[in-house]
């Protein structure tokens, strides 16, 4: 599933190919994924709306639009974005949701196994109360981070998944930032000590903007917008490294499975 780094790097692509473009028609083809207010239509809705901005917030794609509403986009497990330019004829392959530019541009939306969503979401509407924290955000400071594992007895690594407390770190980051700062994933949260806790915060810091810069971690379909694969798969220091040598230490990295997530880590050197 794309986590921050990812869906940043699908956010900027597509900012760069859309911003400016306005929607001639927008094809629906599987009414699930496509979500709008009650009493809206998703497809009158979106005709002759201006793509205002594209962002992120979290794992959510946030496309603004000219009249004040929004489109988020959440592509959980396989849901893909795709612009596509006018001289392309095939539709792209799983392709649920089309919006089409009046430059005869298109954004596609597919999924393979269908757990993504579009949805619209009125000028005022909230839909991000229960976000946690922008980690990569002035808000995420050092000593925010420390008093939010106070009192907090679930292992370390399930706390950093919680989009609650923080906003676009899933399984990869968690297990890379906590190899990073040497810290057991199923150690209590509260139990983790104050250095500890500052070294963490400062790795997860540093794994998401190291992958970002590397456009993101393509272990398994993921691509960006333009349809090519990250590079941070080369730089993982623990996930999907079962039996390696640590990079620090030495020691064969362990596999477990923490919170029914698979949890990579090095016995040597996370204590
Ligand atoms: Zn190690």
């Amino acid at each position: 599933m794309p986590e921050l780094p990812e869906v940043e790097t699908i956010a900027r692509g597509l900012a760069n190919a859309v911003v400016g473009k306005t929607i001639a028609d927008a094809v629906v083809s599987m009414a699930k994924i496509a979500v709008a207010p009650p009493g809206v239509s998703f497809i009158e809705a979106l005709r002759g709306e201006r793509i205002a901005a594209v962002g992120r917030r979290g794992k959510f794609i946030v496309v603004q639009l000219g009249s004040g509403r929004r489109l988020t986009v959440h592509l959980r497990m396989t849901g893909r974005l795709i612009v596509q330019a006018p001289e392309v004829s095939e539709p792209h392959p799983y392709t649920h949701i089309r919006l089409t530019f009046t430059d005869g541009w298109r954004l596609c939306f597919a999924d393979v196994r269908q757990f993504g969503r579009m949805r619209l979401l009125a000028a005022e509407e909230v839909w991000d109360a229960d976000g946690g924290v922008e980690p990569l955000s002035e808000d995420f400071t050092s000593e925010a981070f420390v008093s939010m594992l106070d009192g907090r007895r679930t292992p370390i690594k399930t706390f950093l998944l919680d989009q609650k407390h923080i906003s676009g770190v899933g399984n990869i980051y968690a297990c890379e930032a906590l190899w990073e700062a040497g810290i057991r994933p199923n150690r209590p949260a509260q139990k983790v000590t104050r250095p500890a806790r500052r070294r963490l915060h400062g790795a997860i810091r540093d794994v998401l903007q190291r992958s970002i810069e590397a456009r993101g971690t393509s272990v398994d379909d993921y691509v960006d917008a333009e349809g090519l694969k990250g590079g941070f798969q080369n730089q993982l220091s623990v996930y999907g490294r079962l039996g390696e040598p640590c990079n620090r230490c030495g020691q064969p990295i362990m596999r477990t499975v923490l919170g029914q997530r698979g949890t990579w880590w090095c016995r040597g050197c996370q204590k």
